[in-house]
């Protein structure tokens, strides 16, 4: 299962809900050329969390990806951080309404189950520094894929077989991200 951030069938099959979230939100807007990638911190920036704002190239047009990762409102901080002067002052546009998302920060308590392994943030695998979960997602994803073809040759797709292969079974970072036990923070 790799549905991301909705959490409805990991609490209808029982799974839990991941052990944190947090929430965020970001703007893309056009804004003056830049090539410098910032990163605030602070508690009135972004309680929890950083701000985040990297100059991307659409066509000829220079914009800003501007967003946060905060505990609370993280809308309201976004808003409160683009109309900072110093902010406001490189932008060339309306942000307009923010991308609202929550991100996982620790894993579900069991991410397996009968024919089933979650994965990515769905399962709640992203780094709890950062939520930053792309690597985690393709790591899981990876992992859940070898455990598949063990179980089909094995013609055991049950749940104490997931388990075993896909966590304590398996070395390396599949340790380091095992099912069910989170991925650590490295
Ligand atoms: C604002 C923001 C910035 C981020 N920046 C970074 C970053 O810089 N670096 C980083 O590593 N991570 C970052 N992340 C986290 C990263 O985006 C996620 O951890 C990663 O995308 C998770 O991958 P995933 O495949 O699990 O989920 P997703 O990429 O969300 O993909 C899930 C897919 O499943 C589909 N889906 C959902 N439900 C169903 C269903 N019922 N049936 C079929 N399909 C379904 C969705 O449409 C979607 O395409 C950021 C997240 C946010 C919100």
């Amino acid at each position: 299962m790799a549905c991301a951030v909705r959490y409805r069938f990991e609490r209808g099959l029982g799974l839990g809900l991941p052990g944190q979230v947090i929430h965020t939100a970001q703007v893309e807007v056009d804004a003056a050329p830049s090539d410098t990638v910032e990163l605030h911190f602070g508690r009135r920036v972004a309680p929890d969390g950083f701000v985040w704002s990297v100059p991307l190239r659409r066509g000829e047009q220079s914009r800003l990806k501007v967003g946060v990762m905060a505990r609370g409102d993280a809308g309201a901080h976004l808003e409160r951080f683009l109309t900072r002067p110093d902010v406001s002052a490189r932008l060339l546009g309306d942000p307009g309404p923010p991308t609202r998302r929550l991100l996982p920060l620790r894993p579900l308590a069991k991410t397996y189950a009968d024919r089933l392994l979650v994965v990515g943030d769905a399962g709640g695998f992203t780094k709890p520094t950062t939520g930053g979960g792309i690597f985690y997602s393709l790591l899981t994803a990876s992992l859940a894929a070898d455990t598949l073809l063990e179980g089909f040759g094995a013609g055991r797709l049950d749940e104490e077989f997931l388990e075993a292969t896909s966590g304590a079974g398996r070395s390396g970072s599949a340790r380091s991200c095992g099912w069910g036990t989170g991925c650590a923070s490295s």
